[in-house]
């Protein structure tokens, strides 16, 4: 049997791309969804372009904030670049959506019927490079005795099945909720926002990879931090979230960092 023709091709992004690998930071970001290109093969999933561009297909604004933030806090940041219909970098593989046939309503034609090897080259070729570098990242910091401090960025879509959601930022997490609720009173103590604990969504080993993973199973104080996608559509809602956040984790992070 002739191997398979890879799945991404010469004009297809790289499925990762790592801002300031130098970043001097303990933040270490990263953003399983900041991207929405589909590889040239799958032709959009069979979806009109306007339907990767919603928030099903990406997280909205995130990818700017967490450059932004990388920068202000000298960070290194790992984003990945193919949309979540492809294949969701933040869903266990045997979790149901992990390469979504219907998502808020969209039928996603290029995910009906997906055979084991159309779903392996996504793994392969997408989610494991992915959370390999960042693995990568943690083992490399791990050796060279520097603290890491986990923030996986995400945005969520004002409105879900007809109900509008009065939260501007929710901070989530699962087993350890040290960073997640010490941000939670930061960002409450600016006034004027309303914060979600746990909200709109919550870290399960069922629904998410990235928590679970790099944060829990190597004790690492981490938060998954979700925001309103209206405020960061733009650069000055971006630029505005990214001050906000180094402001707040600046101030946390002496909290978290054991100095020996
Ligand atoms: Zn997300």
């Amino acid at each position: 049997m002739t191997p398979a023709a890879p799945l991404l091709g010469a004009g297809d992004p790289p499925p990762v791309t790592v801002l300031r690998p130098a970043g001097r930071s303990p933040w270490l970001l990263i953003a399983d969804h900041a991207g929405q290109a589909v590889p040239a093969r799958l032709r959009d999933l069979g979806l009109p372009r306007a339907e990767l561009d919603r928030h099903i297909g990406w997280d909205i604004g995130i990818a700017g904030v967490t450059a932004r933030l990388a920068e202000r806090l000298d960070a290194c940041a790992i984003l990945q670049a193919y949309s979540r219909l492809v294949i969701d970098c933040n869903r266990p593989l045997d979790a149901p959506g992990s390469s979504a046939a219907i998502s808020d309503g969209t039928m996603v034609p290029g995910n009906a019927d997906l055979d084991a090897r159309q779903r392996r080259q996504r793994v392969e070729e997408i989610f494991a490079p992915y959370h390999a570098r960042i693995e990568a990242e943690l083992d490399r910091r791990a050796a060279a005795d520097r603290p890491t401090l986990l923030v996986a960025m995400h945005s969520f879509t004002p409105s879900m099945d007809g109900r509008a959601r009065p939260w501007h930022a929710g901070v989530l997490y699962q087993r350890d909720a040290r960073l997640a609720h010490a941000l939670l009173a930061a960002l409450r103590a600016e006034g004027g926002l309303e914060v979600g604990d746990n909200e709109p969504y919550s870290v399960s080993d069922a629904t998410d990879y990235a928590i679970p993973v790099h944060g829990e199973r190597r004790g690492l104080a981490h938060v998954e931090l979700e925001i309103r996608q209206d405020l960061i559509e733009g650069a000055d809602g971006q630029d505005a979230w990214a001050e906000r956040l180094a402001r707040l984790l600046g101030r946390l992070q002496p909290d978290f960092i054991t100095t020996p």
